[in-house]
Parts: structure tokens; C-alpha cells; sequence
């Protein structure tokens, strides 16, 4: 069958464009290699937020009595809250399956390339291959963990955000390399669990896009916490020959070695853009992402990039906003883009996120604007 949009991945990016792609009329298909909904619903925004919401109602729990409630032998069952945060997630994916049926868009599960003009070649579990063609192709294979080749990932003692969110064993202690969002998330999960939270940053302040009061704050709010945090500090290497891993730090005031059971590698994202067929099909990248025009056209006309491997902050709203016109529609494409929201909120603490939200009270959702199909 020819299609009309092909979309590539289906996270924030891939399946709202598929939606609206459909919902104007066109015949749509969306190739996905492993869940619908990508990372965000599947390994990221999602899961992350189930696992807070459980460090936050043990925290409550903890401290009820400053709120007049009493709760004797308060205890949290990892594994569960562990399995909480998968359940959203899986249910969260079967909703984007719901949404695709709904919407009448064929999901086509396997490992898709681009192989030219209007062509996707797909490669399912088993190995057979099919093409599938359509008139405009939007790229939206989003992004992994990045890896430093100083503390390659083994997925057991140097872990990625992954492995981070469905641990067998909750660790006694851990040392959290990297203090973007997903660092710090996870660094304030684990110490809410109990965990012995040791966050290493390179930079001279923590979570370090964001204003320097915001870091303030945070840091401030953290060390409350018990979270030790060395700033201006680099892991150069990690011995994991023992029971748990030993990181050689090197920092202004000389080099240490810090001891845990585990660490995990939160040093940013390195987005898909090997092996779909760029090369093959001319699409020009540059510093590891797709180039794209203004209208998010990559320079093959017809073929698009969106999201995460595409420039552009790396964040599930602007990767659905972004993704939400059809190419062909450029009135309401170009609005789009242009009207793209530039507010985050790092999620951590409750008390790090109401005191990020009374230093940045703009930083509110936007309302969608209203839009106007035309073909
Ligand atoms: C731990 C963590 C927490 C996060 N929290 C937040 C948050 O709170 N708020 C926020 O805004 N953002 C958050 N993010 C970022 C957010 O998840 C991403 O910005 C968003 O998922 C990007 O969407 P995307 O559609 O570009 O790509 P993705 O969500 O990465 O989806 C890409 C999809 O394409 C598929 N794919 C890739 N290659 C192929 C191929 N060749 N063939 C077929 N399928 C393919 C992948 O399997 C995947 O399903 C978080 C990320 C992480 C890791």
C-alpha cells in the first residue's frame, strides 16, 4: 500500500504527527523497532515521574507527623514501587496503540531505514523485510544515553537511565555522573529511597542549563537531603573489578576515589541518526543531529526530521509540537514551529520544583493554538 506520511519512531515526536497527519485526511504509516511511545512514555518523562510520585508520597509518610497525621513503621517495598512505575508505562504505550487504531494508522513494528525518496525499508524481529512507500517521510527516531569512554556502560555496576529505572536490588549506595535532568531526577529518587546519593558534575554548578539560582537552590535543597555533591569534578576512570565500583575523580583540589555500589552514567544523549539511511539518501547532518529548515525539511525534499534527532532542545513538548503538522500543510507547520514552547521545569523534589516555579512563575504550560486544516 502507498502511504501518504510515513513516520519514523513513534515518541512524542512520531506519534502526534501521525495523529494530526491522519485527522487531516492523509493515509498514514508509523514504523516502530521496539514500544510505541518512545523513550519519553516508555524509558523517560513517564517511568521517572511514577518513580518521584512514589519517593514523594515516602517522604510524606515519613515526615506525616510535621502535618499532624501519624504513620508508625513506614516502609517502602522497592520492587513494587519499581513495578508501579512499569505498569504507567506499559499502559501508557497501550494508550498510543489505542490512539493508532483509532486514528486508522497502520503500525508497522520493525527496524525502519530510509531508502530514498519516499521509501522505508523495514526490518522485522524475524528478519523479513518489506518497503514501504508514501509521498512524505518524517524522521523521528529520537535519542539514547550518550557514553563516556571513560565509564562504559556493562548495565550491571556502570549503569545508563535504563537500567536506572528497573534496578533487581535497590543500591546502598550510588554515584550519579552527570546533573542534567535526568541526573538529578534520579539522584533525588534514589536518596528519597534511602540510597547514599553521590552526584559528580563537571560543570561549576549543578543542573547546569538552568539559571544559576535555580542551581542554587537545588543544591541547596539536596545537600538538605543528605546528597553530597562535588561540582567541578571529572570521573576519569571507574574500577568495577570488585564488589562495586571505585570512580577516580579529578577536581580542582587533586585527585580522590569514591566508593559505591553502582554508578550511573547521566552524561546527556546522543541521538539515532546511524544506520536509518542518511548517508545513503543524502540527508545532511550536523554535530550529531539531522539538518532541518525552518519547516523542519531536511535538505531531500519530502523527507523531515523531528525531535530529538533533530535540533532543538531535547524535551517531549517541543518533540510534539514540533511534530504535530503533516509537511504538506505549511501554513499550520510554520505556526508551529514558530509558536514551539521554550519553558522546562526539572523535575526533582517537590520543594526544588514549587521553588523553580515561584523564581520562574512564565515558565507555564502554553495553551495549544487552535489550527486550521487545509490541504
Ligand atoms: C530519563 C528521562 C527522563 C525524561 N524526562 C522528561 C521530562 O520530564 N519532560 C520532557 O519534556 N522530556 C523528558 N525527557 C526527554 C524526552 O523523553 C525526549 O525529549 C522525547 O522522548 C523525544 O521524543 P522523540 O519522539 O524525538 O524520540 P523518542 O521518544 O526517543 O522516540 C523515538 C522512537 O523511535 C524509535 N526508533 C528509533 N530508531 C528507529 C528505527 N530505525 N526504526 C524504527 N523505530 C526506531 C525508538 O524505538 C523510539 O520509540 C526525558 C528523557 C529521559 C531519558
Amino acid at each position: 500500500m502507498a502511504y501518504d506520511v510515513i513516520v519514523l519512531g513513534s515518541g512524542p515526536g512520531g506519534y502526534p504527527a501521525a495523529i494530526r497527519a491522519s485527522q487531516l485526511g492523509f493515509k498514514v504509516a508509523i514504523i516502530e523497532k521496539e514500544s510505541l511511545g518512545g523513550v519519553c512514555l516508555n524509558w523517560g518523562c513517564i517511568p521517572t515521574k511514577a518513580l518521584l510520585k512514589s519517593a514523594q508520597v515516602y517522604e510524606y509518610l515519613k515526615h506525616s507527623a510535621d502535618y499532624g497525621i501519624h504513620s508508625e513503621n513506614v516502609k517502602h517495598d522497592f520492587g513494587a514501587v519499581i513495578r508501579r512505575s512499569r505498569g504507567v508505562a506499559d499502559k501508557m504505550s497501550k494508550g498510543v496503540q489505542f490512539l493508532m487504531k483509532k486514528n486508522k494508522i497502520d503500525v508497522i513494528m520493525g527496524y525502519g531505514k530510509v531508502a530514498g525518496k519516499g521509501r522505508v525499508e523495514v526490518t522485522a524481529a524475524d528478519g523479513s523485510k518489506q518497503v514501504v512507500e508514501g509521498k512524505y517521510v518524517i524522521i523521528a527516531t529520537g535519542a539514547r544515553s550518550r557514553q563516556l569512554p571513560s565509564m562504559p556502560v556493562d548495565g550491571k555496576k556502570i549503569i545508563g537511565y535504563r537500567e536506572a529505572m528497573v534496578l533487581p536490588q535497590q543500591p546502598t549506595s550510588m554515584i550519579v555522573v552527570g546533573s542534567g535532568a535526568i541526573g538529578v531526577e534520579f539522584a533525588d529518587f534514589y536518596n528519597s529511597m534511602g540510597t547514599k546519593v553521590t552526584v559528580v558534575e563537571f560543570m561549576p554548578r549543578i543542573v547546569p542549563v538552568e539559571d544559576e539560582d535555580i542551581s542554587k537552590e537545588l543544591e541547596k535543597q539536596f545537600k538538605k537531603k543528605g546528597i553530597t555533591i562535588l561540582t567541578g569534578s571529572e570521573v576519569t576512570s571507574v574500577d568495577t573489578s570488585g564488589s562495586g565500583v571505585k570512580a577516580k575523580v579529578k577536581s580542582a583540589a587533586g585527585e580522590s576515589v569514591l566508593e559505591a555500589d553502582i554508578l550511573l552514567s547521566a552524561v546527556g544523549i546522543a541521538s539515532n541518526i546511524e544506520n536509518i539511511g542518511l548517508e545513503e539518501t543524502g540527508i545532511k547532518t550536523d554535530r550529531g543531529r539531522v539538518v532541518v529548515d525552518k519547516h523542519g525539511q531536511t535538505n531531500v525534499p519530502g523527507i523531515y526530521a523531528i525531535g530529538d534527532c533533530a535540533p532543538g532542545q531535547a524535551l517531549a513538548h517541543v518533540a510534539a509540537r514540533k511534530g504535530s503538522p503533516p509537511p504538506s500543510i505549511s501554513a499550520t507547520w510554520k505556526r508551529n514551529i514558530t509558536t514551539c514552547p521554550r519553558g522546562w521545569i526539572t523535575t526533582t523534589s517537590p520543594v526544588a520544583l514549587t521553588a523553580h516555579r515561584r523564581l520562574r512563575p512564565w515558565v507555564t504550560p502554553r495553551r495549544q493554538p487552535k489550527r486550521q486544516a487545509t490541504k
